[in-house]
């Protein structure tokens, strides 16, 4: 049994959390009293932060530290970057890519994440290394995190040759989830296409379905409209993720409205992953953010997420892969400033990332859940964010795991 005392629970104030030895909520109350309890370790969290672990669900860990020698690019637009990874992906070995990978893996989970969801470049270039190579990190990390993989055509399906027949390959390899990117096609027509081969290839596994929707400022690209209605057609809901959807942050009011009111009926996620667009900037002055209509959705009932995306590739030279850094990054691009906006954002690293990774999932400080925790030092959860506090105690399944401590002295 492990007994964690005097911790304040977000959502429910201060609480004594006992967990079972099938690593399960037992018991919360105010009051638990260790004496009687056997074997029982105790833990006093002295009033920090008790919260459930964060869910990550849009990582690229095949790209991962690609750019650890610096991004070979002195320009930078999203185009830019998608050719940067050429040359990468055409020299993927699986050992390089699972070890680049698994410790990219190691990373989040230090920060407090234990539910992640990766992409997997599959084309012409990278063939089936890159999720070979994830595929090997997964295994050699499913002691401390649940992993889901999608496979991921970036380069497109039609406009990358052979890419459809590597898409139902990669499927068969064991990849969990239904990926696209329908902007990377050349033709309207085409995207739609690409759109309607990510359902038929989700239906055929009985998968969720994540794709890379409009990520661009070209307010043509207009696949997120046809996802979110083929999701309602369907009734598939919160097995759809549409990710990045920046698009529509650049299309007319009324449309953009129309949009959001499609994807609230069809019960779609999306997943903003404000950090990598923020930094990609392809404007004239004065520049975007580059990211979707988050306030908008979330006050529609939308239900929003954020993720990492990426870690230092031909991307992003930056990202750590904590979520209070790139959440901080989500409040700024939202231009979130109040403590109830604050908690909008933990949502969005935590309880929304859920119900894009499981919507049947049971998360959360409940008794009966599995204990999946973070005790984070700070004392409410604009300042978790704002010093991107440290987790002394970070455990998955009634057990510690891991812990990061944000060190600074004055010598
Ligand atoms: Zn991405």
């Amino acid at each position: 049994m492990l007994l964690i005392r005097n911790a304040n629970i977000v959502g429910r104030g201060m609480s004594d959390i006992l967990i079972g030895d099938d690593g399960k909520y037992l018991e919360i109350k105010p009051e638990i009293r260790a004496e009687g309890i056997e074997n029982c370790e105790v833990i006093d969290a002295r009033g920090m932060l008790a919260a459930p672990t964060f869910v990550n669900t849009h990582m690229h860990f095949d790209k991962a530290y690609t750019a650890l020698q610096g991004r070979e690019s002195t320009v930078e637009t999203l185009e830019d970057s998608i050719h940067i990874m050429h040359d990468f992906k055409r020299h993927y070995t699986v050992e390089e890519v699972k070890a680049r990978a698994e410790r990219a893996i190691r990373e989040c989970v230090m920060f407090g994440t234990t539910k992640l969801r990766t992409n997997v470049d599959i084309d012409n270039m990278a063939n089936l290394v890159g999720l070979e190579g994830v595929l090997a990190a997964k295994e050699a990390t499913k002691d401390i995190c649940d992993l889901q993989v999608i496979a991921f055509p970036q380069e497109g399906i039609y406009a990358n040759e052979g890419t459809e027949k590597l898409m139902w390959e990669a499927m068969e390899m064991g990849c969990d989830i239904a990926g696209g990117m329908p902007a990377a096609e050349w033709l309207p027509e085409l995207a739609r296409k690409h759109v309607d081969l990510v359902f038929e290839i989700a239906e055929k596994y009985n998968v969720p379905i994540d794709m890379h929707i409009d990520q661009s400022k070209d307010m043509f690209d207009r696949s997120l409209e046809y996802t979110a209605w083929l999701t309602l057609q369907k009734g598939w809901g919160p097995r759809v993720t549409g990710g990045h959807c920046t698009s529509i942050t650049y299309q007319n009011q009324s449309h953009a409205i129309k949009v959001m009111k499609l994807i609230k009926e069809a019960g779609m996620n999306i997943c903003t992953n404000t950090q990598v667009l923020a930094i990609m900037g392809i404007d004239a002055e004065p520049r975007t953010r580059g990211v979707t209509r988050i306030r908008e959705m979330v006050e529609m009932g939308i239900n929003v997420a954020t993720a990492q995306d990426t870690i230092c590739d031909g991307f992003h030279l930056y990202g750590t892969g904590d979520p209070l850094d790139y959440g901080l990054v989500g409040a700024y691009t939202a231009q979130y400033n109040t403590p109830g906006t604050a908690k909008t954002i933990f949502d969005m690293l935590t309880t929304n990332s859920m119900r894009i990774f499981d919507p049947d999932a049971k998360y959360g400080i409940e008794v009966g859940n599995d204990a999946d925790l973070n005790i984070l030092d700070a004392d409410n959860i604009q300042e978790a964010l704002r010093t991107r506090a440290s987790r002394p105690y970070i455990l998955r399944h009634g057990k510690v795991i891991a812990s990061f401590e944000r060190k600074a002295a004055l010598l």
